[in-house]
C-alpha cells in the first residue's frame, strides 16, 4: 500500500537522499518539512520537485502550531525525523541552536505527533510509525578495538552528540510512557552527493580540486566508519517500513578509515580523474591543524542486527562510493559553487577559540 511519509530535515544531506529515493524508487509520496537553515537546500530536491508525489513545507519542527497544521493537512502514515543541527564543529562554537532544535524541537515534534497519532484509529493508528534518525556519536569514543552495538551504553562527548542522545531518550520515553509507535536508528558517518561542503569529505574534494590547503585535524589518526548516503537511505526506508516498534537499529558501512587515509584517497582519485599540472600531486596540500577539542578517537558500528533482522547490507564499498562522490562533485559544480560563493566558504569552525554563543 502506498504511504504518505513526512520527512523532517528533508532539504538536508541525508533527508534529501531519502526524499529522492521515496519519489524515484517507491510508490509512496513524501512531504518534506524543513526550516531551510544554512544546511537546507531546495536544489537538492530539484530532481523530484515536480513530481505529484512530492510536497514541501517550510517550517520549524519547534513551531507546534505550524506542525499541527501540517500534520492535520497531510495526514502522514509515517514520520521520518531527520531535522537537526548536525555539525560537531558548529556545536562547539554555538551549542544553543543544537539544544533548541535537537532537544526542544524533537520534544515539540513528539508532542504534536502524539496528538496526531491519538486522532487516528484502526489500521492507520496501528500502522503509524515515528522514525527517529540518530548517530553513532551518542555512544562516545572507542579505543583501538570493539564496536558499538544497540546495547552499548550512551556516553556522548560533544554538544552535538549530547543533544542527539537527549533526543533519542525523549523518543524512547514517548514510546514507553505514551505508547507512541517509534523506531530508532543510529548511523555512522555518511558521505556522498549533495553533502554540504563543511564536512571532511566534500570540503577535501573541493579544496583539492581548487589546489587549496587540505586541513586535517591533529595527526589525522581519528577513525570513522564511512557509509555511502544512498545505502543509509535504503536502510532508513527498510526500518521505517519493517522495523519492530520500540527497537533501535545500528547502521554502518564496516568501512573504518583514519581521516588521513580518507584525505589521501580523495587526493589519489582527483589526481587521476582531474589532473592539474599547476597543482601537482594533491597530497602535498595536506596541512595538519590543531585538533578538534574533545575529538573522539574512533567510531565503529556493529550492524549485525539490521542485517540479520531486515536483510540490509550496504551496496557500495568505500572505494566505489568515494569515486561516485568525487564524480558527482565534478559533474555538479553549480550546486556547490552557489554554496562556496555564499556565506560559508570553508573556513575553520569549532576550534573553540571563537566566542561561545551559549544562548544563541
Ligand atoms: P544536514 O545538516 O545536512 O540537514 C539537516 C536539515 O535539517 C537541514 O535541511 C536543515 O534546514 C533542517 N533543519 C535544521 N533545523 C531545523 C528545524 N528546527 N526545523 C526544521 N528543519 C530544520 O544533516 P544530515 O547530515 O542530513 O543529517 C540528518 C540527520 O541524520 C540528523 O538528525 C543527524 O543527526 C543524523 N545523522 C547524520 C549523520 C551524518 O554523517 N551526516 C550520521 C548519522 C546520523
Amino acid at each position: 500500500m502506498p504511504k504518505r511519509i513526512l520527512v523532517t530535515g528533508g532539504a538536508g544531506f541525508i533527508g534529501s537522499a531519502v526524499a529522492r529515493k521515496i519519489v524515484l524508487e517507491t510508490a509512496h509520496s513524501v512531504v518534506v518539512v524543513d526550516k531551510l537553515t544554512y544546511a537546507g537546500n531546495l536544489a537538492s530536491l530539484a530532481p523530484v520537485a515536480h513530481d505529484p508525489r512530492y510536497a514541501f513545507e517550510q517550517a520549524d519542527i519547534g513551531d507546534s502550531a505550524h506542525m499541527r497544521q501540517i500534520l492535520e493537512r497531510y495526514q502522514p502514515d509515517a514520520i521520518m525525523h531527520l531535522a537537526a543541527e548536525s555539525h560537531v564543529d558548529r556545536s562547539i562554537d554555538g551549542p544553543g541552536a543544537f539544544i533548541q532544535t535537537n532537544i526542544v524541537g524533537t520534544y515539540s515534534l513528539l508532542q504534536e505527533t502524539l496528538r496526531y497519532w491519538r486522532s487516528l484509529s484502526g489500521e492507520r493508528k496501528d500502522a503509524f510509525r515515528f522514525h527517529h534518525i540518530s548517530t553513532d556519536e551518542v555512544f562516545g569514543s572507542l579505543g583501538e578495538t570493539g564496536f558499538f552495538t544497540e546495547a552499548t551504553a550512551y556516553d556522548p562527548r560533544s554538544p552535538y552528540s549530547a543533544s542527539k542522545a537527549a533526543s533519542d531518550h525523549l523518543v524512547r520515553a514517548w514510546h514507553h510512557t505514551y505508547g507512541l509507535p517509534v523506531v530508532l536508528t543510529n548511523c555512522s558517518n555518511n558521505y556522498g552527493p549533495f553533502h554540504f561542503p563543511e564536512k571532511l569529505i566534500p570540503l577535501t574534494i573541493l579544496n583539492a580540486l581548487e589546489g587549496k590547503p587540505l586541513p586535517v585535524y591533529g595527526r589525522g589518526e581519528n577513525v570513522r566508519d564511512w557509509l555511502y548516503v544512498d545505502d543509509h537511505a535504503d536502510a532508513l526506508l527498510l526500518v521505517a517500513e519493517r522495523g519492530k516498534v520500540g527497537e533501535s537499529y545500528n547502521i554502518g558501512g564496516d568501512n573504518e578509515r583514519t581521516n588521513l587515509v580518507v584525505v589521501q584517497a580523495i587526493c589519489g582519485i582527483l589526481d587521476e580523474v582531474a589532473p592539474d599540472a599547476d597543482i601537482g600531486p594533491r597530497e602535498r596540500l595536506i596541512t595538519f591543524v590543531a585538533d578538534r577539542p574533545g575529538h573522539d578517537l574512533r567510531y565503529a558500528i556493529d550492524a549485525a542486527k539490521i542485517e540479520r533482522e531486515l536483510g540490509w547490507t550496504p551496496k557500495e564499498t568505500f572505494e566505489s562510493g568515494l569515486r561516485r562522490t568525487v564524480a558527482w562533485y565534478l559533474a555538479n559544480r553549480p550546486w556547490w559553487q552557489a554554496i562556496r560563493s555564499g556565506a560559508y566558504q570553508g573556513q575553520r569552525l569549532g576550534s573553540s577559540e571563537t566566542k561561545l554563543a551559549g544562548a544563541a
